[in-house]
C-alpha cells in the first residue's frame, strides 16, 4: 500500500482531511472530549479494564471495536504523514490493552468490567469475536506502519485463546461469530504470518454456518430475541455458506461475512467457495442494492428484506454496509479480475461512503436515505432512524471510524497486481514497484483527459478500467506503448522505457431508469457520481418537479462546497392544489439543479431526492 501515493485533486483533499481532522476529532470523541455529543468512553473502558480508572464501563457491548478501527485508521494516517505525537497516543492505548489483557489472553473491556457475566456465553449478540477482529486489524495496520509488535502480540495471544475456545471438539464452542468481521482480520493475520492456524479458524467460522442443531439456539440471548427479524438469517447462520445465494439478514454482518469468505477462498484456492460468492454477489447487486451502492433497506434489525424492496425514504443503507461491500468486491477482484467488482467499489466510494462524511470532516451519516422530507422523517415512527443532518457522533459509532479507515487505505483500491496490473479507480497517483513507476494523471470529473506514464519497459500488461459511464475512449497520444480496447479495459502492452499514453474518456450526464419494482422515476449520474436534488437549489416540494428527459442536460462547474460539477436540466413544476382531482396537474416550465449525492445536507436543512419524475 505504501508503494502507491495519491496525488489527486479530489481524493488528496479527503486524505488531508483524514490526517488533519478526522483522526484527531475521532480521538477526542473516543476520549469524551467533544461537548454535546453522546459519550463514547471507549478508551476509558480500556483504562478501567486495566485497573487504571475507578470509573464504570459505559457504552455498547461492542465499544472496543471503535478503538480498533480508530487505531487502524490512525495507522493509515501515519503512512500518509508521519506523526510522533499520534504514534505515542496509540502506544498509550496499547499500554492499557496490555494491562487489561487477562492471564489467558482474553481481552474485551465489557466482559472484563462485568465479571458477573460469563464470557463467550452470548456468541449470537455478545460481539466478543467482532471486537477481537477490529482490534486485530488495528494491530496489524499499526505493526505494518510502525514495525512495533506489542499490540500485535497482545492480539495474537487473544486469538490463541479463541482458537482454543472455538472448534468442533466436544469441549469447544461450535458456533460462528454472531457478527462476522473477525474472519477478515484473521485472513489478514494469515497473509502476514502464513501461520495455518489462522486460516483454519477462519475456515471453521465460515463452514460451521447452517449446521444443525445451531449453537445460537441454545443461547439465552437468541431464545429471548424476537424471531421475526432476528432469526438465524439475521446472523447468516440459517444456511451453509454454500447455500447462501444472496446477501440476507443484517446488512453489515452479511457483507463482512462475504468479505471474509472471499479472503478465505482466495488464500485457500477454494474455487467452489468463490463461485458461490460470485453468485451471491451478482444476486445481491442485481436485486438488493441501492443505486448509490448502498445496502440494507429496513431500519428495524438493520437488515435486508426481500428482492427489489428498496424504498428511498426509509432506506437504512448504513455507511458501514457500503464499506463492507468494498472489502468484499475487492477480494473478489483479487481472485478474478472482473469489471463489475470495481464498478461497485467505485459507486460505493463516490456516493454512500462519501455521503457519510461532512465536508469539514466532523459530522457523519450512519443511515443514508435517498429521499428526505425533513418534517416527515422527523415524525414517522418507521423513519425514526433517519437523520436529516449529519451527526457529530453516535452512541453506536461504528460508521465514523470505518469511513476514516477506508479513506486512509484508499491506495489499495487503485492498483491490483495479478499476473498483470489492473488500474481500477481513476484516482491520480504514482505506483512504485520493482524499480519501476506508473504515473496516472487525471482529475475526474473536472477533466476528461487521462495520462499514463511508465518509467521503464515491462513485460506485464496494464489494464486500465473503462467505467460503464464512459461513452468513448479517444487515444490522443501514444509513445513506446501498444494498446487495444476491449469492452471493459484498455489493455496496454509491449511497454518500453518512458512509455506514455494520453486519452480522453468522453462522458456525458446519464439518465438512469430503475426496475419498476424499485422506482418509476429516474436518477441522474455524471462520471462516478449519482446526483440528487436539494430543496436549497430548487423548490420546497421536490415531488412537484419533473425532468424533461428529451432536453440536453448541461454541466456547470460550481465553486461552493469545495467545488463540484452540477447538472442543470429543463423540466416542469406540477401544480395540483387539491388532494385528489379529476383534472390533470398544470405544468409550468422550470430549471432543475442536481448536485452530487454525497454533498447533500452540507447546506440548509431541506428536502432531498435522488429520484425525480420525468416526462
Ligand atoms: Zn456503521
Amino acid at each position: 500500500m505504501n508503494n502507491v501515493i495519491i496525488n489527486d485533486r479530489f481524493w488528496s483533499g479527503k486524505q488531508k482531511l483524514l490526517v488533519s481532522t478526522l483522526i484527531p476529532y475521532q480521538y477526542s470523541a473516543l476520549n469524551d472530549e467533544i461537548v454535546g455529543v453522546e459519550p463514547s468512553h471507549a478508551i476509558e473502558n480500556f483504562k478501567i479494564a486495566a485497573g487504571l480508572s475507578k470509573d464504570k464501563f459505559y457504552g455498547c457491548i461492542f465499544q472496543d471495536s471503535d478503538v480498533g478501527k480508530w487505531i487502524e485508521a490512525a495507522s493509515y494516517a501515519l503512512s500518509i504523514k508521519k506523526d510522533k505525537k499520534l504514534e505515542s497516543k496509540i502506544d498509550k492505548i496499547v499500554s492499557y490493552m496490555q494491562l487489561a489483557q487477562q492471564e489467558d489472553g482474553y481481552l474485551n473491556t465489557y466482559y472484563i468490567c462485568h465479571p458477573e457475566i460469563k464470557r463467550f456465553s452470548n456468541i449470537v449478540h455478545g460481539h466478543e469475536l467482532y471486537c477481537a477482529g477490529h482490534l486485530l486489524q488495528g494491530a496489524i495496520a499499526y505493526y505494518k506502519v510502525s514495525k512495533k509488535d506489542k499490540m500485535l502480540n497482545i492480539l495474537k495471544k487473544y486469538i490463541d485463546l479463541i482458537i482454543k475456545t472455538f472448534g468442533n471438539n466436544d469441549n469447544q464452542i461450535k458456533a460462528s461469530p454472531g457478527h462476522p468481521e473477525i474472519e477478515i482480520a484473521l485472513m489478514e493475520l494469515y497473509e502476514l504470518s502464513k501461520e495455518k492456524k489462522y486460516l483454519d479458524l477462519t475456515n471453521f467460522f465460515i463452514s460451521v454456518r447452517g449446521e444443525k442443531p445451531n449453537w445460537f439456539e441454545s443461547e439465552e440471548a437468541f431464545i429471548n430475541a424476537e424471531k421475526r427479524y432476528f432469526d438465524l438469517s439475521y446472523n447468516q447462520a440459517h444456511k451453509s455458506i454454500y447455500e447462501q445465494e444472496i446477501a440476507d439478514g443484517h446488512a453489515v454482518r452479511a457483507l463482512y461475512l462475504s468479505a471474509g469468505a472471499a479472503a478465505l477462498a482466495k488464500e485457500s484456492n477454494n474455487t467452489k467457495l468463490y463461485e458461490v460468492l460470485k453468485n451471491n454477489f451478482n444476486n445481491t447487486i442485481n436485486k438488493r442494492m441501492y443505486i448509490t451502492s448502498a445496502f440494507g433497506s429496513q431500519g428495524y434489525a438493520e437488515r435486508f428484506t426481500v428482492d427489489y424492496d428498496l424504498p428511498s425514504d426509509r432506506a437504512y443503507a448504513e455507511t458501514c454496509a457500503s464499506i463492507a461491500m468494498i472489502f468484499f468486491a475487492q477480494k473478489m477482484f483479487e481472485i478474478q479480475p472482473l469489471h463489475i467488482y470495481s464498478e461497485v467499489i467505485e459507486k460505493a466510494l463516490y456516493n454512500t461512503v462519501l455521503a457519510g462524511l461532512s465536508l469539514d470532516g466532523t459530522k457523519f451519516f450512519y443511515v443514508n436515505p435517498l429521499k428526505v422530507i425533513p418534517i416527515v422523517s422527523k415524525y414517522r415512527q418507521d423513519m425514526s432512524f433517519i437523520q436529516v443532518r449529519r451527526q457529530a457522533w453516535f452512541g453506536c459509532a461504528c460508521c465514523p471510524p470505518n469511513i476514516a479507515r477506508i479513506l486512509g487505505s484508499l491506495n489499495k483500491y487503485i492498483y491490483v497486481v495479478k499476473d498483470d496490473i489492473y488500474i481500477n479507480l481513476l484516482i491520480a497517483s504514482t505506483y512504485n514497484f520493482n524499480n519501476n513507476q506508473i504515473k496516472l494523471k487525471c482529475s475526474i470529473p473536472n477533466s476528461k483527459s487521462i495520462s499514463l506514464t511508465i518509467l521503464k519497459a515491462m513485460r506485464e500488461k496494464i489494464y486500465l478500467r473503462i467505467p460503464k459511464w464512459v461513452d468513448k475512449v479517444i487515444v490522443k497520444k501514444d509513445e513506446h506503448i501498444s494498446y487495444y480496447q476491449d469492452k471493459d479495459y484498455l489493455c496496454l502492452y509491449d511497454i518500453k522505457d518512458k512509455a506514455n499514453i494520453v486519452l480522453c474518456f468522453s462522458f456525458t450526464p446519464k439518465i438512469i431508469y430503475s426496475n419498476s419494482r424499485v422506482s418509476n422515476e429516474v436518477a441522474l449520474s455524471y462520471g462516478p457520481f449519482i446526483y440528487a436534488l436539494e430543496e436549497v437549489d430548487n423548490v420546497s416540494d421536490l415531488s412537484s418537479l419533473m425532468i424533461d428527459i428529451r432536453k440536453k442536460i448541461k454541466i456547470k462547474k460550481e465553486k461552493e462546497l469545495n467545488g463540484y460539477v452540477s447538472l442543470i436540466a429543463e423540466g416542469f413544476i406540477k401544480t395540483n392544489n387539491e388532494l385528489y382531482s379529476y383534472h390533470k396537474p398544470q405544468l409550468t416550465k422550470t430549471i432543475l439543479k442536481f448536485i452530487p449525492y454525497h454533498l447533500w445536507a452540507n447546506r440548509d436543512e431541506g428536502e432531498m431526492s435522488v429520484f425525480v419524475n420525468y416526462k
